[in-house]
């Protein structure tokens, strides 16, 4: 038995999985779907997700690191794991131990690893990486039919298993520069038949581009930001995807102060009126409103950014940070400190210490502290051996007394 700590995230893989399955019906049973588990399943726990992706329909799971890979087969995962990041010539020893297929752009890894298999007698499956205008990682489109040629001659125990490359602006608005990395991996993927090279998969689209672009869906799409309920069209949300993350905490102060108090560090609220405030034990180290840094200044963002510091200079409802508490949405107050943040609930009169809370968390910058409850037919279930549960010992001497008990799947 166990009971939740204050602050929580509740993931529904009811959710996740509907998600899976909205997208591989979408895609239809011809194109293989990949799901990429990258950043701890983007903050929901990439075993989890990759178990629950894995019985609904997807065939690959993809994630950044060699230790991602690592971890998720520790974790009795079995599907095929694509690296995206590249790798050392001296990991190769355990992209074969553990079975995962690298990502390649340089002849050096291919020989140390042609070697590996030799030594082991084994076929190792590689997926070469093109650079159509993301400028990250990859072989320029014409260094590609060489570069096969090459292993095809010398490397007689590399498997040429994939080529792919990655979208730039699919998540974007503007159509033309998707469009154009596209023709240009086609006309490459043209080449390649043409010499008579023959490689199974060929991938580039992302959610966005599998959703908007069938065309660009060819044999295998790398979907990530659609399985955890996040839509490629900015307004309405078509796919009908469902909501898979809510970052929970509770009231654990309520305290009344006189009109003309300040709140906070620095004083950046002051109380018009005698003021009810809430204390909830999340701030920044948690994750709470750690904004990228935005080095990309152009017009637009600038005039935005005016506006947005104009609006909070006036307090104005629509730039007012929120939080949930009983269906009601409460404003946030003060700045934000390392790990606390307080609401006012003059209004909210029927609002109790120790009410539940969900707060606006993004799910890249939520604290892989906070432990993760996860929800299948609404139920809580145990989840021995998700990383972020182990050695938590301390979550439960500071979970509330009397609080919801979790039972044991
Ligand atoms: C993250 C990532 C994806 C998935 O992108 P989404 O927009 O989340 O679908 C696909 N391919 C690569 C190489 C990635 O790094």
């Amino acid at each position: 038995m166990d009971i939740y700590p204050i602050t929580y995230i509740q993931v529904d893989l009811d959710a996740i999985a509907e998600n899976v399955r909205i997208i591989k019906t979408l895609i239809g049973p011809h194109i293989k779907l990949m799901a990429v588990v990258k950043g701890n399943g983007y903050g929901h726990g990439s075993t989890e997700v990759a178990k629950v992706a894995i019985e609904n329909g997807a065939e690959y799971l993809g994630v950044s690191t060699l230790d991602e890979g690592i971890e998720l087969r520790n974790n009795g995962i079995k599907s095929p794991i694509l690296i995206f990041t590249p790798i050392f010539p001296e990991q190769g020893e355990n992209i074969v131990n553990y079975n995962l297929i690298p990502s390649v752009h340089s002849l050096d890894l291919v020989s140390t690893l042609n070697k590996i298999g030799e030594e082991k007698n084994k076929e190792i499956k590689i997926h070469v990486c093109v650079d159509t205008g993301f400028s990250r990682f990859g072989l320029f489109p014409d260094q590609v039919i060489h570069f096969l040629n090459i292993i095809k001659r010398r490397y007689k125990k590399i498997e040429v298993e994939g080529i792919y490359s990655h979208l730039s602006t699919a998540n974007t608005e503007g159509h033309d520069f998707t469009r154009k990395q596209f023709e240009v991996f086609s006309d490459l993927l043209g080449n390649i038949k043409q010499q008579n090279i023959k490689i199974p998969l060929a991938h580039i689209a992302n959610s966005a581009a599998a959703v908007k672009y069938p065309e660009m869906r060819l044999n295998m799409v790398r979907v990530g930001n659609v399985i955890y309920g996040q839509s490629p069209f900015l307004k309405n949300n078509d796919l009908n995807l469902r909501e898979t993350w809510k970052f929970k905490s509770r009231i654990v102060s309520i305290k009344n102060i006189p009109k003309g108090s300040s709140i906070g560090y620095n004083r950046e609220y002051i109380a018009k009126r005698d003021s009810v405030i809430g204390v909830i034990p999340v701030g920044h180290a948690d994750g709470l409103f750690v904004d990228f840094y935005e080095n990309h200044i152009t017009v637009k963002t600038l005039i935005k950014n005016l506006i947005k510091d104009l609006l909070k200079f006036f307090n104005h409802p629509i730039i007012q940070k929120r939080v949930i508490v009983k269906g009601k949405s409460v404003p946030i107050i003060g700045r934000v400190s390392m790990q606390h943040c307080m609401v006012d609930l003059t209004d909210y009169s029927d609002i109790k210490l120790g009410d539940e809370v969900e707060l606006p968390v993004r799910r890249v910058t939520a604290s892989s502290r906070i432990r993760r409850i996860y929800f299948k037919n609404r139920q809580p279930i145990c989840v021995e051996d998700s990383p972020v549960e182990k050695g938590n010992e301390a979550l439960v001497q500071t979970s509330v007394p009397g609080g919801l008990v979790v039972g044991k799947d």
